[in-house]
């Protein structure tokens, strides 16, 4: 047995393990009388011009191609789609040449590392972060290190710059974030970009600046989106339709790097080495023939707006301390006692089920999953008062 397999699969997932218990509350006191506020799973149904796509290409009875293996970095129709659809909307420079078709954005961080990282090489990523972060550095040799971050959760110069090191090989961010909803803008890109150019200078190597972005379509404020690859020529930008189509379960994004990386035909090279020798073969052939016509579309994700607005208000009326979320569909409350852990225990007598901060790597909060239907919001906000009294008693 491989020891640190035997260990990640040992460990599970402890976001998995809160709503398995979850389940096990809905059983016993039935589905309307607990809130399970755990996972990442789009409350949205994926749009119905989606599904027609699908149903018509399904029609298609004598056309093999469906359903048959594609080119490994994906088909040249769907590439280029993807790229015009982002130099439309961002003005950016993407070319499809750099556009690698993927099984979602988990595939598309353990490709992009795979391909730029040397064994012992360090990973950056800023605290609180996706658990998954630890698996997929490790798996392809590196070493995750946490930064912190300042008391909104945003990045801080001064403690970036003084974490990167000659080993530091990448830095893996993520906006909106899970698990904070903090969004990076342009001022925070433009200083990110601005600390990895002088340190790649002075260690003579790039260090890349990835860009984990499944959330970019789910963002709350009047700004625009910062695309990575204008601002630094040593990025890659990881995407998923996984949320802002609601097809978790499809397994379909893309992995890409833009056209003024000045190894942008090297690095595409590695990112085919890395995708072969981790077992990627295509992503699904009947996806990538439907994402052309469907590019422009996102599934309703207003609802995840309202549902932010009556959960915020709901709880900082109560007396709660909350992250304000600008985008993603999560909301970072800080923990009633020094423990979230024992918090989030506490949350469950009242059927209610968070996910401690602890598992993202700060200590003191609860994730709150907004991705629920509008009744378990306003149905949660009686046992989140009656569990902010328990602490007042
Ligand atoms: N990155 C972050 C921050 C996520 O929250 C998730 C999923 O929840 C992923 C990556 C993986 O997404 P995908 O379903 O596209 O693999």
């Amino acid at each position: 047995m491989n020891e640190k397999m035997k260990e990640y699969g040992a460990k599970g997932s402890p976001i998995r393990y809160m709503w398995s218990r979850a389940n096990e509350d809905k059983r016993e006191n039935g589905e309307d009388n607990v809130f399970d506020f755990t996972l990442g799973n789009p409350s949205v149904p994926a749009p119905d011009a989606l599904n027609e796509v699908l149903i018509n290409l399904l029609k298609r009875k004598d056309d093999v191609s469906i359903h048959s293996y594609t080119p490994s970095s994906g088909i040249t129709e769907t590439r280029m789609a993807i790229a015009d659809h982002l130099n439309k909307k961002y003005k950016a420079n993407v070319s499809k040449d750099r556009v690698m078709v993927t099984v979602g954005a988990a595939a598309s961080i353990a490709i992009g590392l795979n391909a730029v990282l040397n064994e012992g090489e360090e990973v950056l990523t800023f605290a609180p972060h996706f658990t998954e972060y630890f698996p997929w550095t490790e798996k392809a040799g590196g070493r995750l290190k946490e930064v912190g971050t300042n008391n909104r959760f945003l990045p801080d110069e001064a403690l970036l710059r003084k974490a990167i090191n000659r080993d530091t090989r990448v830095l893996l961010i993520n906006s909106p974030n899970n698990p904070t909803g903090v969004f990076y803008d342009e001022e925070v890109i433009r200083m990110l970009a601005r600390v990895l150019k002088e340190k790649s200078e002075e260690y003579g190597k790039p260090i890349y600046l990835f860009s984990d972005e499944p959330y970019r379509e789910l963002l709350y404020v009047d700004k625009p989106y910062p695309f990575i690859t204008k601002y630094y020529e040593y990025s890659m930008v990881g995407y998923s339709y996984s949320k802002s189509l609601s097809l978790p379960g499809e397994r379909i994004g893309y992995l890409l790097t833009g056209e003024n990386n000045p190894e942008k035909e090297e690095l595409f090279s590695a990112m085919n080495g890395a995708a072969r020798s981790l077992g990627f073969v295509c992503a699904s052939s009947l996806f990538q023939k439907a994402l052309p016509e469907v590019i422009n579309l996102t599934s309703n994700i207003e609802e995840y707006r309202t549902n932010r607005d009556i959960l915020l208000k709901g709880l900082c009326d109560i007396g709660y301390d909350c992250i304000v979320p600008e985008g993603a569909f999560y909301l970072f409350v800080k923990s009633l006692e020094e423990d979230a852990v024992a918090f989030a225990e506490e949350a469950t007598k009242h059927h209610i089920y968070v996910v401690a901060s602890d598992y993202f790597g700060v200590k003191g909060y609860v994730r709150v999953s907004y991705c629920v239907g509008r009744k378990t919001i306003v149905g949660s906000l009686a046992g989140f008062r009656e569990l902010f009294d328990s602490y007042r008693r």
